[in-house]
Formats: structure tokens, sequence, C-alpha cells
């Protein structure tokens, strides 16, 4: 079968880090376009913008689209339009609404929107799944603490409204949250904090629960220094789990069960192909669902403003 081939939009810190490097390392699959302002790749076709990729670029099969998520909307209808299988870096867009025209025009016209959250592809995250479906679960606690200075240096999107602000990495958590938890989850509280120059959040806490009355507690945090969390706490009748390091790590109680290295770009490309392959999508939005209704129901306190440089 001829490979996939896949034209990254929006050329930043995710395209670069991740989303080149996995294509180079998934059969199927080969970048054969960067479309985006600023930046290019040397020896891969350019273009400016997705419009002028489109227009003169060469042929492509799919984008994958990393711009940040208040532009993403009208490049996905854009390229579905176009007749092409459309990729969406998390979250899949600045507001939840958005997403089902998508959906219903990659249907339509038998393309495939993949709404992808790279945390499910963490090597600990299936088997969390699997162990904990045999468990009774009587409290959750998220711990999703790190530096924005060093994770999105100079990213002004993310504290501009539509840009999540710390749910841009807490809807990671959120991600592995409602794959490992079949059941449907529903916030009951949020404190929001933002600062004083912002219009996206620096720090959250949310209480979340289920029709059981399940407790979890999730705390946000973009000002953390010194030593990254990306933890989730479980308590169940069966003892302690944890799923760490974002979901590379699970322990239960004593027993170190899965510590293996990152390879969840890979695994999201190896999910493109084949949904392509077969013109289906995956679009779950339960995570950004969360995070619309952290927003709905949270309580806002303004706290100091943030400067990029520290
Ligand atoms: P980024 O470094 O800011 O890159 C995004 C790129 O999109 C920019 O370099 C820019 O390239 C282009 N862009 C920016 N504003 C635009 C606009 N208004 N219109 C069109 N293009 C625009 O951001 P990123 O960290 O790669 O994140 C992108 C997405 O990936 C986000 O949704 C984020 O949540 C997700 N993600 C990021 C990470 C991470 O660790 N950074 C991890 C997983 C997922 P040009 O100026 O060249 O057009």
């Amino acid at each position: 079968m001829n490979p996939l081939r896949v034209a990254i939009v929006g050329f930043g810190k995710i395209a670069r880090d991740q989303h080149v490097p996995a294509i180079s390392a998934t059969d199927g699959v080969e970048l054969v376009a960067v479309a985006s302002r600023n930046a290019s790749l040397p020896g891969i076709p350019h273009a400016p913008t997705l419009d002028e990729l489109l227009r003169s670029g060469p042929p492509v099969d799919a984008v994958a689209l990393c711009t940040p998520p208040q532009v993403r909307q009208a490049q996905a209808a854009t390229a579905l339009a176009a007749g092409k299988h459309v990729m969406l870096e998390k979250p899949p867009g600045a507001t939840v609404a958005e997403i089902t025209p998508l959906a219903t025009a990659a249907q339509v016209a038998r393309r495939t929107l993949f709404a992808t959250w790279h945390s499910r592809f963490a090597p600990a995250v299936e088997p969390a799944r699997k162990l904990l479906a045999g468990r009774k679960i009587s409290s959750v606690r998220i711990t999703w603490k790190e530096d924005v200075r060093v994770w999105h240096p100079g990213q002004a999107w993310i504290f501009e409204a539509g840009g999540l602000g710390v749910f841009d990495p807490g809807i990671n958590a959120l991600s592995i949250l409602t794959r490992i938890l079949p059941q449907p989850l529903f916030v009951t509280s949020a404190e929001l904090a933002f600062p004083a120059n912002r219009d996206a959040p620096i720090a959250a806490k949310l209480a979340l629960s289920d029709a059981q009355g399940l407790s979890i507690a999730a705390e946000f945090d973009f000002r953390q220094t010194g030593p990254q969390s990306w933890d989730i706490e479980i308590e169940t009748d069966g003892g302690p789990v944890t799923l760490s390091f974002g979901g590379a790590k699970l322990r239960a109680g004593d027993r170190q069960l899965v510590d293996a290295p990152d390879a969840e770009y890979a695994g999201l490309y190896r999910r493109f192909r084949d949904l392509a392959a077969a013109g289906e999508s995956d679009v779950d939005l339960a995570p950004l669902q969360l995070v619309a209704d952290a927003f709905l129901l949270g309580r806002r306190r303004t706290v100091e403003p943030f400067e990029d440089k520290a």
C-alpha cells in the first residue's frame, strides 16, 4: 500500500520534537511537506500557509495540525474540504462545539478526523486501564505541575483566550483519567487562578465525580520549579495504584508494573495511518468537555501577573 503522505501545519515545538521523528519511525507514513509562516525543514517542500500548500504544494493525503488550538478549526475545515485526512493536536479545538461539524464533514467526505490525545498512548495507560477494570476505586488524586517557562517558552498563545493556560498540560491528565475510568465523569467544583495580565489560568484545582460519588481531586499548576509532577494516584480495594511521569510508569502497591520509554507519537501515527486506511475517525471530546465545564463552574481568583522571563 502507498504510504500516507502527511504535511505538518504549524512547525513549532511539538512538530519538531515529536511529529518529525515519529513520522520517520512509522511504516506507511511519509512527511512530504511543511506549512508554517516562519519555519521550515531543510529538504522538505515548504509553504507559508495551509491554503498555499493546498494550492501549489506537492500532493498530500493528510495534514497534521500542530498550530495553537485557536486557529485549528478553520484549518481542519479547509483541509477536509480539500479531501485530506486530518490529525488534530490536543486539545482538538478552542471550543467543544466547533469539533462536531468537523466530524460530520469528515464522515461526509469519507476522510479521517483524528482528535489525538497523546498521553493516552503512554506505555502505562492501557495496563492501568486493564488493572483498574477489576478493582473498586475509592478515590483519585491528580497532581500535574510543571514549569511553563521550561515547557512552553515564548508561547504567548497559551495564555491568550482559547489557549487553555494550565489546562494545556492538565488536559493530558484528564485524557488519561477518562481513558482508565470508563464511566462518565463530571466536574463538581473548580478554582481557577488567572494572572492579572493574562486571559487563561496559570493554576487550577478541580473536584470531579461520577454517578456513584467517586472523589477525584486534581491540581494543575504552571508555576512549578524543581521536580515536575505528572502523577495520578488511585486508591483501590486492592491497594494503591500510581501512574507517574505522565503515564510512563505504573506502580501497584510495591510492584513496579511498567517503566517504559516514551513512544506516544509513534503510537499516534500508527493509529492515524490505520484510521485513514479504514476511512474512519476517532474523536473523543470528554477531556475537552471537562475543561470547558471547569471554566463554566470555576471560581476565578486573580493572582500576580505572569511574565515569560523569570
Ligand atoms: P508552538 O511551539 O507555539 O508551535 C505552534 C506553531 O504554530 C508556531 O510555531 C507557529 O509557526 C504556528 N502558529 C502560531 N500561531 C499561529 C496562528 N495564529 N496561525 C497560524 N499558525 C500559527 O506550540 P507547540 O508547543 O508546538 O504546541 C502546538 C500544539 O501542540 C498545542 O495545541 C499544544 O497543546 C500541542 N502539544 C504541545 C506539546 C509541547 O510539549 N509543546 C506537547 C503535546 C502537544 P509559524 O509562526 O511558523 O506559522
